[in-house]
């Protein structure tokens, strides 16, 4: 059996969680990641048949059946996935009851996954859909992303136009344009409906006052989406251009230090 720390898929996990906690998209524990493994993969460094523990998801993702993902864990901070992923990550396989997740490896500490699944897990279902080669859902908190739902109009139409009328790379990169859901409390069942319900239109879903979600095939298009509406949003939040369309929220944004683009 082959060491899992030096797995290919536990490295850009940990690569791709040290990028986020750097670039300021994800501070304490905010953010949460997952990533679909291949079974024969994961075989190579874990005896599959051997559960840890078994933990109830409280949703039901019976298409995910048998499936393996690489998750982040609640409560856990990115800046500390690189030092200890077992700790921070766990290995979990979706039951043949679609509800409950079979711990692999990881959470060393008694812990578990993101209170987000619902989210990534309807999301993954969503866009497998969508594009059979989808893997990995991702969510953050983006600076200038999530500074815009303060002050922009939120809904997909007026949220994509503005973000390819600024730069023609951004109707390469992602065509599909951007879904956009209203303010909802986060880790329930319901934003988790509601995310993949935008999934099956786009791979970019932004939650209001809250962050962003980006699927993709693999780590670094999932992060990729989301970096390019991040630096587009950050021009559009220069100072000048925040004050000209300021409301009051963004108006204390800008006037704190260091926010200068
Ligand atoms: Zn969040």
């Amino acid at each position: 059996m082959k060491n899992i720390l030096e797995a290919p898929f536990l490295r850009e996990m940990c690569e791709a969680t040290s990028n986020m906690y750097r670039l300021v998209w994800d501070e304490r524990n905010g953010g949460n990641i997952s990533y679909m493994l291949d079974e024969a993969e994961v075989a190579q460094y874990l005896d599959l048949k051997n559960v840890l523990r078994e933990i109830p998801t409280g949703f039901e993702a019976k298409p995910l059946a048998g499936r393996i993902f690489l998750v982040t864990g609640t409560g856990k901070y990115f800046k500390n996935v690189q030092n200890d992923p077992e700790t921070n990550l766990g290995i979990i396989r979706i039951k043949e009851d679609g509800s409950t997740a079979q711990l692999l490896w990881g959470y060393k500490d008694g812990g578990k996954f993101t209170s987000e699944l619902p989210a990534h897990m309807m999301s993954h279902m969503a866009r497998l859909k969508q594009d059979p080669q989808n893997r990995v859902i991702m969510h953050s908190h983006p600076t200038y992303t999530l500074a815009m739902t303060y002050v922009h109009e939120l809904s997909d139409k007026a949220f994509t136009h503005s973000l390819w009328e600024m730069c023609t790379e951004c109707i390469v990169v992602f065509p599909d344009g951007i879904g956009v859901l209203p303010w909802m409390l986060c880790g329930t069942n319901e934003i988790g409906a509601a995310t993949a319900k935008k999934m099956e239109e786009f791979r970019l879903v932004v939650w209001s006052m809250h962050g962003i979600y980006g699927a993709g095939k693999t780590m670094d298009e999932a992060f990729g989406l989301i970096e390019t509406v991040e630096r587009r949003r950050r021009y559009t939040c220069s100072p000048r251009t925040c004050r000209a369309r300021t409301r009051s929220p963004m108006k204390r944004w800008c006037s704190l230090p260091n926010t200068s683009a």
